[in-house]
């Protein structure tokens, strides 16, 4: 019998830019739930906004905001699992030892989206790291509540690498969003960890040319090794001109706006095809303008969202083991719990990371 400790060291956010270092009690699995310990949790953009006080998790005139405080961040995560409550070990399929990765969302299994099997869209939408029924795993330790969605992950996957499931799986989705097909000219704006997953995901779907985008050089040439084809600097060329010359004028079937940069936006509607697919997954720090007779009259344009990760864990779990992409590039920092402040300043910097995650 694995004795559990009382107490562990976690980082409980307070407030924006009201992190702190704290102990704090070890959870104890009740039926259902699953206790793990930490082996590395991810800094995600989210995090950061969420860490500068974004409207979205701290509310406007407009909504409510999102983060429940005081809480432990950390939704994209790997652990050992310790302790399993009364009957969760039939329940999730696993068993003391194993390594696990659980999705970022934790379905009520109730509302309307979760009784129509659209269970990412949760009317509750607990998702770890910012609600009070769901805390994160920046953490020695973190609970899996009776209601989350988890997967074992195989030892030929290592466990620095599986923290980077969630963001990859989150990719993936947006790809699949695109509709991406053998004759399609496809761009990826935005090299981070997020794009440069949706660069690797859209390789596997075989378009006629995948090309991304980013301000950052070194970002690029990580893109080259996940798979684009072509890679350009809008600070170096007009890259709107590239892709139109690349495509007899028509523009890109299939652009994905992956940057967060209202710009990119503007970018992507002048840069892609009548009839074209436009996904958009970035969240962002402002309202952005453009103009709409673009999606309507002159393209007749498919704007789709891209939210979180469906019934994509398992592919993108297949794909980290298939080696797929180059994770000692994108892993560049793995930093100790007490570093949660450089953590974020890299994160927030942004030029000489691509995943910073913490191991606990
Ligand atoms: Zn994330
Ligand atoms: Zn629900």
């Amino acid at each position: 019998m694995t004795t559990i400790p009382k107490k562990m060291r976690a980082i409980v956010c307070h407030a924006p830019r009201d992190y702190r270092l704290q102990d704090h009690a070890v959870p104890t699995p009740g039926p259902g739930e699953i206790l793990l310990r930490t082996h590395t949790v991810g800094i995600c953009a989210s995090d950061l906004k969420c860490y500068l006080g974004a409207p979205l998790f701290w509310g406007d005139k407009h909504r409510a905001g999102y983060c429940q405080t005081p809480v432990i961040p950390g939704h994209e995560f790997v652990g050992e699992v310790l302790a399993l409550g009364e009957g969760a070990g039939k329940k999730h399929g696993l068993s003391p030892g194993d390594q696990v990765v659980s999705e970022q969302i934790i379905p009520c299994q109730q509302c309307r989206y979760c009784r129509r099997g659209q269970y990412w869209m949760c009317q509750v939408h607990d998702i770890y790291g910012f609600r009070q029924a769901a805390f994160g795993a920046m953490a020695e330790y973190v609970l899996l509540p009776s209601n989350s969605l988890n997967y074992k992950v195989p030892t030929t996957v290592p466990a620095a690498h599986a923290a980077y499931i969630e963001p990859l799986a989150c990719g993936i989705h947006a790809v699949q969003r695109g509709q991406i097909e053998l004759d399609h000219v496809v761009v990826i704006a935005g090299t981070g960890p997020l794009g440069l997953g949706m660069v690797a995901a859209a390789k596997l779907k075989n378009p006629r040319l995948l090309i991304a985008l980013d301000l950052d050089e070194r970002r690029l040439a990580i893109a080259k090794a996940c798979g684009a084809d072509l890679v350009f600097n809008p600070s170096e060329v007009d890259v709107v001109d590239e892709v139109r010359k690349l495509t007899e004028g028509y523009g890109c079937d299939v652009y994905i706006e992956a940057t967060g940069h209202p710009a990119a936006v503007v970018q992507g509607l002048h840069m892609i095809c009548k009839l074209g697919t436009f996904v958009e997954f970035s969240v962002m720090r402002e309202p952005v303008t453009v103009d709409w007779t673009i999606i309507g009259d002159t393209k007749e344009l498919d704007v789709r969202g891209a939210h979180l990760s469906p019934h994509c864990y398992p592919i993108a779990i297949d794909m980290l083991a298939k080696g797929l992409l180059p994770m000692d590039q994108i892993l560049t920092h793995r930093l100790p719990l007490e570093d949660f402040q450089h953590g974020i300043d890299l994160v927030a910097a942004g030029d000489r990371s691509i995943k910073v995650s913490l191991a606990p």
